[in-house]
Parts: structure tokens; sequence; C-alpha cells
């Protein structure tokens, strides 16, 4: 009996610390953005906003929410627009940005259609991906302002958010590959069938950045089990693919 072809894979890609190096340059200033928005915010409130309570608060909405902007409209009424303008405000955003050299050959050595899927708001993806050359690799971006399930943000590492994207692209779990630095975000993907690529070249450098990047809990010499495919770069997936078939 003749075996069926496979169809297609259909790739999720992250932005940061998948297919640049966030932790260069941009982490620091989100971190130090997001934490002076923060002191301002509490203080008004009459709340203590001293470095360390900002710093505690921005982790404790991290951990719990999967991203410092659900605990800041849930707990403090900020409009998500300006939380994620003031946290993405950059003096010069093209000279921070550092990746891989050859990330579009790279890309293009992987068979599929190919969406990002970021936490990160619109504009700042979209001007990464441009000063990167990538945009046209991507058929859709989707970023955290379409992160919405029956109308409430639902970031990464939201299952609502992933079941509604395979639904509406009509993909099925398993001819979908995701690809993330995030821990988190790939057990989550594995839970509804998902294949998953563990990006660990910026690992180390992120763990400098709890809240806006995974803490290496994870021992990174073993593949968790709900990582298929364990690469330091996206270079090393072309030759990786029979495992995500
Ligand atoms: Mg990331």
């Amino acid at each position: 009996m003749a075996k069926k072809r496979p169809s297609t894979l259909t790739w999720l890609f992250d932005l940061d610390n998948t297919l640049h190096d966030a932790s260069h340059a941009i982490f620091p200033a989100i971190n130090a953005n997001m934490n002076a928005y923060m002191a301002q915010v509490l203080g008004s409130a009459g709340v203590p906003a001293d470095a360390a309570t900002v710093d505690a608060a921005r982790l404790a909405y991290w951990r719990r929410y999967g991203a410092t902007l659900l605990g800041m409209v849930k707990h403090h009424q900020v409009r998500e627009e300006d939380f994620l303008r003031e946290a993405h405000r950059f003096d010069d955003l093209q000279k921070m940005i550092r990746a891989e050299r050859g990330i579009g050959r790279m890309l293009r050595r992987l068979p599929g259609r190919k969406i990002l899927l970021t936490n990160a708001p619109r504009r700042y993806a979209g001007e990464v991906l441009r000063h990167l050359g990538l945009q046209r690799h991507f058929a859709q971006h989707i970023a955290i302002e379409a992160m919405r399930v029956h109308g409430r943000l639902r970031p990464k590492p939201s299952k609502p958010l992933l079941r509604k994207i395979m639904a509406r692209e009509r993909i099925a779990a398993h001819r979908c590959v995701l690809v993330e630095d995030t821990v988190g975000t790939l057990k989550a993907a594995k839970t509804l069938g998902l294949r998953t690529v563990w990006i660990t070249r910026y690992l180390a450098s992120s763990s400098n950045f709890p809240g806006l990047a995974a803490p290496v809990q994870v021992n990174l010499i073993k593949r968790p089990v709900y990582v298929d495919v364990k690469v330091k770069s996206i270079g090393e997936l072309s030759k990786n693919l029979r495992r995500l078939r």
C-alpha cells in the first residue's frame, strides 16, 4: 500500500531569544522601562514603589499570568496599549538588534508555512523582523494585541490561545511545530499535541531577565519530555526535520 504523503508543516516561531538575541540590549531596556512605568503606576496609587517592591511585583505577575502586562491590567487598571508602548520605548532599536548571520537562509530551509507568534507588541515585532529582513518568511504575524480569546487577552503560554489559532488556521496539532526559548510555552503546546522545538542559544543570558524570559530552571543538558527537538540555533533545525514529522 502506498504510504500517505505527509502534509506540510506549519511553523509557529517565537521572536525574542528565538530569532534574535533580545538579551543583548533589548531586554535590559524593556526591564528598565517596565520598572519605571510600574514605579509610576504603583507610586501614584500610594503603594511603596521602591526598586525591590516593583521588581517583586513584576516577577509575581509574570509567573502568575505569563505576562507582566496581564497583572498590571488586572491589579492596577492600566491600559494595555499604555503598558506596551512604555515598555517598548527605545532610543535606537535597530542598533540594539543582534542576530545570527544567515537566519533568513536557515528559515528558507524549513519547508512549510511560518507564522510569527510573539508576546511582544506588533510595532516592535514588525521593526525587528524588518531590520533582520525576515518579514517575507512569515505568512502571518500574531503579536500580543491579537492574542485574544473570547475578548480577553491570552498571551502565550495560554492553551485556549493555541487552540484558537489551530482552529482558525485549520492546522492539525501534530502538523504544527512551535519553536521557542521559553519552556513553559513548549510544555503547554505539547499537551495540545504540537511538535516542540527548544532553542537554547540565548538561554544563559536570558536568565538575567526573569520576567521577560524563562529563568533556566530546567537542566540544560537534558531534553525535557515535552521537547521533541532541542537545538542551539534555528540553523540546526533543518538537520532535525525527521524528528518533527
Ligand atoms: Mg522568547
